[in-house]
């Protein structure tokens, strides 16, 4: 198996495999009809869930077997005989894109995903990141990074729903890439030949310019205390509010200058699966982040960042600092 030194190869591979991911998260969304889910409906959101992951999994065991998975789901409640119609679903859409895919084969596929982090060189994954922007309509992204020493090494990052470029009118579907050392990408999610377009963080603006965005669920990220680093900051225009890791990558192309996920509770700890691929995506666009400590993300221990707390990415230092700066102000 050929591993290149560079990562080329991990990455054409989790290209791919998001790729593919994002085909039957697409399909599935698709069946769901407007208004009809009710709170106890999870179903579409689970199918596309355990789906994308059985599929990333796969793609990863044919072409790098060795590697561990450390991924959001694990299929011990898609076994229960109650879950048996979703397990079915789940089975069929995998199969439309994998064909001869059964039951027992996806549900293996699937737990590839339960491996623990190990120190050394993993993947990690989350299947459906932004699950509620699935349901609503809105952003969702499928995340997928190789972590090494700790360090995120490789990203991919698909966003089935986010507009390809700056234009709101423009043609969906983008996925976003990087290399540690080598820059952050873009492409068009439907056209895998593309080699993609180097993207770049926002020069410096005026405080009147800053735009920053913020999770849309005000119990992820507390919008209370962006909104006072905002006007510290001098920031005027309203935030833009998105699901999903979509959001770093909305900053890696220049979009916006600020993504802030300012914890609501102490004692969360944010999951790796939720960062790693963005947070390479935006510093190799030029970007930094780190935890609302300003310490850097750490990707060393375990399934959670245990030694961190929430998250601020800046297109600059300068920005940066001046964040930092008032979420002391502020008592985050
Ligand atoms: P977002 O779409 O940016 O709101 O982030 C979605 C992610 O938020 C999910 O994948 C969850 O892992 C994560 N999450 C769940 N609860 C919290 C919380 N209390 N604080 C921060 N993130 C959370
Ligand atoms: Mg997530």
């Amino acid at each position: 198996m050929s591993q290149t030194p560079g990562y080329e190869n991990e990455l054409a591979v989790a290209l791919e495999a998001v790729r593919l991911a994002a085909k039957l998260c697409q399909s599935v969304r698709k069946e769901i009809t407007p208004g009809t889910l009710s709170k106890a409906d999870l179903s579409p959101v689970t199918v596309a869930d355990f789906g994308s992951q059985a599929l990333i999994a796969r793609a990863l065991a044919t072409a790098l077997p060795d590697d561990l998975l450390v991924a959001e789901e694990d299929a011990a409640d898609l076994r229960k005989p109650e879950n048996s119609a979703a397990l079915t679903s789940v089975s069929q859409h995998v199969a439309k894109l994998v064909p001869g895919a059964d039951a027992e084969t996806v549900l293996a596929w699937i737990d590839r995903g339960a491996s623990n982090a190990d120190p050394r060189r993993f993947w990690t994954l989350d299947p459906i990141d932004g699950t509620k922007g699935f349901l609503r309509g809105d952003q969702y992204a499928i995340a997928l990074a190789l972590i090494v020493d700790g360090r995120v090494e490789v990203a991919a990052l698909a966003c089935p729903a986010l507009p390809q470029g700056l234009n709101p009118g423009a043609p969906e579907g983008v996925v976003f890439a990087a290399i540690r050392g080598q820059g952050a990408k873009d492409q068009p999610l439907d056209q895998p030949g593309d080699a993609g377009a180097s993207i770049s963080v926002a020069s410096d603006a005026d405080p009147s310019a800053v735009r920053f965005c913020e999770s849309q669920e005000s119990g992820h990220s507390s919008h209370s205390h962006a909104a006072d680093v905002a006007k510290i900051l001098g920031i005027t225009a309203s935030p833009i509010r998105m699901d999903s890791q979509a959001k770093y990558g909305v900053v890696a192309r220049g979009q916006a200058h600020l993504y802030l996920r300012l914890p609501t509770r102490a004692d969360y700890r944010e999951k790796i699966w939720d960062h790693a691929a963005g947070s390479l995506i935006i510093t190799e666009a030029g970007g930094l982040v780190t935890d609302v400590d300003g310490r850097p993300l750490d990707f060393s221990l375990g399934r959670e960042l245990l030694s961190n707390r929430g998250v601020a990415a800046s297109a600059s230092a300068q920005l940066h600092d001046r964040v930092l700066h008032a979420l002391r102000q502020v008592g985050v």
